[in-house]
């Protein structure tokens, strides 16, 4: 059977006088009026942990929004539980009504919950009206509807036969339970994790980040409405380290499914590899994880459109985003003129709460987070090989608020040039127009991440140059345009290196990894 074609969901605008603004902006009100309590989702229940968490907001961190309710190794152990004793009946149901419960929850999303969505990300993540209603309205639901696209695709594909013998592939779930861990900086990211597993037959112990909780807990809440049946998807709250050690050790652990940073990742790893013959299958490790994402200007660049592409690369959702530019190489002939329009565009950039669609640019995600990229700028500040070119200050007293920062540096290899900062920092390198070549060289010697890039270059031959020079250093790359901002169904995402496993997400790629075929021959 044919599944519905998958359309990009369409970007609202929020212009200043609509309908849809003036929805939003009450959301925002009823919710910043009001706080919300989060239980824990396992086997179909409401379940509350010991610990009662406040949820605050970035940009105004005194305001609470509601509390969740932390549970331990107790309820991660129950969530476990609950996604096995699920897993018969969930690999069994036939695949459109799966197909059928992720379609009804995207147009949920769409739709009905659609403030309510980017209501949440805009209070509980600080993003801007347009930077929520990409992600968590628009991105969340295209995964949603272009996952059971690829799906049937994957399903579809059969090996050949001939008469008297049927040959056939089943592309079963795993056996065992999947773990979805998901990060803060995109709600969107869900609609990957946790459920593509759950697509493809899975059943799946999924622990947000604890910055992520507010809206997660209305992912969940419109999964079940949509017929999600209980223990497909457990959500669980805990410690990263304690809810590892339950799932990690458990024989029927068959695979993790993770956005977050490197270093958790390869912590991840290891303990799955300590425990590799405990295992009943090999588990599957799929994982998106840093960046260090570059920006290489050839001198036939067009200074503006590069300006506008560093700006909006760096500093949307303040920089955090794996994909976010944070290194530009500019030849020396374009310099002066890069620079004066990135002074001219910073200095008319507005930050602030969300609440004031005017504000371009946020707070970042929390306590831990401004101490990190404020530590980061202080000590640039110190080094000698270093300037700032614009921005470098930092104010914690309200909301965790950094300004938008360029730092110029004339050692390519100084640490914010190399460091991933995951904050609105982006270091400059101007190398001599002469040296293109070399540059090339250099930048892919410094990429230990290679998640994204963009080339910016008239010249089509130097694109092709660079290309082929920088092969590695990106899973997405881009010429003559900013490198964030993939969308589902035209951009797969992904890197490897310490980026990633590159499994794609938003694609098939993502999908095959969440199945284990048997191939059954038939003779008649
Ligand atoms: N897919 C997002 C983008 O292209 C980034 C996702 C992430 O930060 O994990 O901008």
């Amino acid at each position: 059977f044919q599944v519905p074609t998958p359309i990009n969901e369409p970007i609202l605008a929020y212009a200043s006088g609509s309908k849809e603004r003036e929805q939003l902006q009450n959301k925002l009100a009823e919710l910043r009026a009001k706080q919300i309590d989060i239980p824990m989702y396992i086997g179909g229940k409401s379940v509350q942990g010991a610990q009662k968490v406040a949820m605050t907001c970035p940009h105004d961190h005194q305001h609470v929004l509601g509390h969740y309710y932390e549970g331990g190794k107790k309820e991660v152990g129950q969530a476990i539980d609950a996604a096995l004793a699920a897993h018969a009946a969930w690999s069994a149901t036939p695949w459109e009504r799966r197909a059928a419960i992720f379609l009804k929850a995207a147009e949920l999303s769409a739709t009905k919950y659609r403030m309510d969505l980017n209501a949440r990300t805009m209070l509980g993540q600080s993003k801007n009206a347009f930077q929520a209603e990409i992600d968590a309205a628009c991105e969340w639901v295209d995964f949603l509807r272009f996952n059971v696209h690829y799906a049937s695709q994957i399903y579809a594909d059969q090996p050949i036969s001939s008469p008297g013998v049927w040959n056939r592939v089943e592309y079963r779930a795993l056996e065992g339970f999947v773990y979805a861990l998901t990060p803060f900086n995109f709600t969107a990211i869900a609609g990957n994790l946790p459920a593509a597993p759950a697509l493809m037959g899975n059943t799946v112990v999924w622990k947000p980040s604890p910055s992520q909780v507010y809206s997660a807990g209305l992912l969940m809440d419109i999964l079940t409405e949509a017929g999600l049946p209980a223990g497909v998807i457990n959500l669980v709250f805990a410690d990263g380290p304690e809810a590892g050690d339950v799932v990690f050790n458990h024989r029927d652990f068959a695979g993790v499914h993770f956005t977050g940073s490197t270093a958790v990742f390869q912590t991840i790893w290891k303990n799955i590899g300590n425990n590799i013959s405990n295992y009943k299958s090999y588990p599957r490790i799929v994982g998106e994880t840093g960046g260090k994402d570059f920006v290489v200007a050839h001198p036939s660049a067009e200074p503006k459109a590069l300006a506008v592409a560093i700006i909006r690369g760096a500093f949307e959702y303040q920089g955090q985003k794996c994909s976010a530019a944070s290194r530009a190489y500019v030849p020396a002939s374009l310099w002066s003129q890069v620079e004066a329009y990135l002074k001219e565009d910073l200095a008319a950039i507005r930050m602030g709460g969300t609440e004031d669609f005017g504000n371009f640019v946020n707070a970042v995600i929390d306590a831990k987070a401004f101490a990190k990229i404020s530590g980061f700028i202080a000590d640039a500040k110190q080094d000698a090989d270093v300037s700032v070119v614009a921005g470098g200050h930092c104010d914690d007293s309200k909301g965790y608020f950094v300004e938008p920062t360029v730092l110029l540096t004339n050692n390519p290899k100084s640490r914010t040039m190399v460091e991933e900062i995951f904050g609105p920092v982006l270091t400059v390198y101007v190398y001599p127009d002469a040296e293109w070549n070399q540059t090339l060289k250099l930048v892919d010697e410094t990429s230990a991440y290679a998640l994204t890039g963009a080339i910016f270059a008239q010249d089509s031959y130097a694109l092709e140059e660079a290309k082929a020079a920088l092969v590695n250093a990106a899973g997405n790359l881009y010429l003559n345009d900013k490198c964030t901002g993939a969308v589902v169904g035209q951009q797969p995402f992904g890197g490897a290196r310490a980026s990633g496993t590159n499994d794609k997400a938003g694609s098939y790629l993502n999908l095959l990894r969440w199945v284990s075929p048997r191939t059954v021959k038939e003779v008649f």
